[in-house]
């Protein structure tokens, strides 16, 4: 049975993992392209496309603190950084076939982009322009899961469509494990006592907090993005 869901104002997770593919260096422009083009085909419909871009394919700071004497907080300015630096090259893309993309950073950099003004945000949704949030939320010690899930609260997203580079959350590592199930519909409970590694902890608590759903899906093949955003069933649907 169809879900008879659609949704007015997204919130698109875009992870670093997902925008590396398998370029050899950190960004493919391919998949940035791709975004972009179904990005622009739901603009065109009239949603209201928000972008949060992580930041792992450069700086994850996690991984690094403790190496050389590096401090966690410092090592996740730079891991924030990072984020930037996909959101550049995003927007870029973006406007290269024609969106209008403002780039709100989480602090300032106001040379490079806004900084991020709630308000200003989503008057530039409502103008039908794409709004990508670079710089997590600003804080070290979260993720730029975190960040989406409170930007999707802030502004009144209906949902967070979390891109991957797997088709959904399945019950093993489809990649090892060659009858694990793709699991189409799950709970926040779910998520969290079965230590499906969705999203972290605080990421998933703000959504089920605010009761925002989260769609997972695969970035790479192609429609999906357009897909998730008008509603059709893919991936795996986090509610209830
Ligand atoms: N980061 C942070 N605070 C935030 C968001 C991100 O400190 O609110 C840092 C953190 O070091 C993280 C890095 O930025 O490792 C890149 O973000 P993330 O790992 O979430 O990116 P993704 O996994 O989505 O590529």
């Amino acid at each position: 049975k169809k879900r008879p869901y659609r949704w007015q104002r997204v919130l698109l997770k875009v992870s670093g993992e997902a925008l590396a593919g398998d370029h050899i260096q950190n960004i493919d422009p391919k998949i940035t392209m791709s975004i972009a083009r179904e990005v622009a085909s739901v603009t065109k419909l009239g949603v209201e496309v928000a972008i949060v871009v992580g930041g792992g394919n450069i700086f994850r700071g996690a991984s690094w603190a403790g190496s050389s004497g590096l401090d966690r907080s410092s090592a996740d300015y730079i891991g924030m950084l990072a984020t930037v630096m996909n959101a550049i090259f995003l927007q870029a893309t973006m406007e290269s076939i024609g969106i209008p993309t403002r780039v709100q950073t989480a602090f300032r950099m106001s040379e490079v982009a806004e900084p991020y003004i709630r308000r200003r945000a989503v008057r530039h949704l409502e103008k039908g322009r794409v709004v990508i949030f670079a710089a997590g939320t600003g804080n070290p010690f979260f993720t730029t899961d975190t960040a989406a899930a409170l930007r999707c609260a802030e502004i009144n997203a209906e949902v967070v469509l979390k891109a991957t580079n797997v088709d959904g959350v399945y019950d093993d590592d489809p990649r090892t494990n060659p009858n694990a199930r793709l699991l189409e519909n799950l709970t926040y409970q779910e998520v969290t006592s079965k230590d499906l590694s969705v999203m972290d902890m605080t990421a998933i608590t703000l959504c089920q907090e605010n009761n925002i759903p989260v769609v997972v899906f695969n970035l790479t093949k192609t429609g999906n993005i357009a897909k998730a955003i008008t509603g059709e069933k893919v991936g795996t649907l986090i509610g209830g």
